[in-house]
């Protein structure tokens, strides 16, 4: 919400960045850490994930519509509340010059914020979305990372995804110590957990995952039910066609 007047940076309340949370519907609320003292400011007023997110999203109708004005008025409710004693309702109202809605959930091309599995899936999930389908299939994306939810996810997916793409192919392997010397070791999973994992993709009827948790974030373990001097082979079997993929 945008408002002519920087009300939450004015005593007694002093917020010049960070967040307020509450129990109420609005859940958190971020201030800007940015243009302080200026007149005119802008604040996330309601942070919300999950279901608590799909409760306020479903207020989300577009401008002028009667579930946006429940939407505003239960915002401007909580944030008076929230601030009691100090701002009210109505002046939060007079003070109010524009808002925005967004509903990740609403949005045809993400369905939703970011992944967050649930228990046991970083066992059952997470080793199958790191196999490429016939090691020539990659996932990529924070979702098919131990960051859920960060930029960082989607970095480091990207990462394991030219990893893989370099494996599968001998004739681009020498590449890799070249990703490594510019980007650094990944910190999710080593490169023999990912040559495991192409190779996993290639042959899945000969191999099972194994999740053996280490303490570490390189916790997925792949155990090939043959010798992995024959799974090698069948490896670079599979890509004596460097153009198959
Ligand atoms: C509200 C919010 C706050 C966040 N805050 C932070 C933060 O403070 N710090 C942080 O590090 N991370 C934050 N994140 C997480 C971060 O933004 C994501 O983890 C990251 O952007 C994910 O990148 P990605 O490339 O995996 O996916 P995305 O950035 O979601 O990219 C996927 C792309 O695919 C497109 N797409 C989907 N379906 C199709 C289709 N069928 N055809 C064509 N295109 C399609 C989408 O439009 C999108 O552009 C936040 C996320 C949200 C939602």
């Amino acid at each position: 919400m945008q408002f002519s007047r920087r009300w939450w940076e004015e005593s007694p309340l002093l917020e010049r960045g960070g967040a307020s949370y509450t129990d109420r519907p609005t859940r958190r609320v971020i201030y800007p850490s940015y243009g302080i003292g200026k007149s005119s400011g802008t604040i996330i007023v309601s942070y919300t994930t999950s279901q608590d997110a799909l409760r306020l999203g479903s207020l989300a109708g577009g401008k002028g519509t009667h579930a946006e004005e429940r939407l505003k008025d239960v915002i401007l409710k909580d944030l008076a509340d929230m601030h009691h004693g100090i701002v009210s309702v109505e002046t939060l109202r007079s003070l109010l010059v524009d808002y925005d809605v967004w509903s990740w959930y609403n949005h045809e091309n993400s369905a939703g914020a970011f992944a967050e599995f649930a228990p046991a899936q970083f066992r059952d999930l997470y080793p199958k979305v790191t196999t490429p389908p016939g090691g020539i299939l990659h996932f990529g994306g924070e979702a098919t990372s131990v960051h859920h939810a960060w930029v960082l996810g989607a970095l480091n997916s990207a990462y394991r995804c030219v990893k893989e793409i370099l494996l599968s192919d001998i004739r681009r392997k020498e590449l890799i110590a070249k990703l490594e010397e510019l980007w650094g070791l990944d910190s999710e999973l080593t490169t023999e957990l990912v040559t495991n994992q192409v190779i996993v993709g290639q042959n899945p009827s000969e191999f099972k995952f194994v999740f053996k948790p280490t303490g570490s974030l390189d916790g997925v373990k792949v155990q090939p039910r043959i010798p992995k001097r024959l799974a090698m082979l069948l490896l670079i079997g599979h890509h004596s066609d460097p153009d198959s993929g």
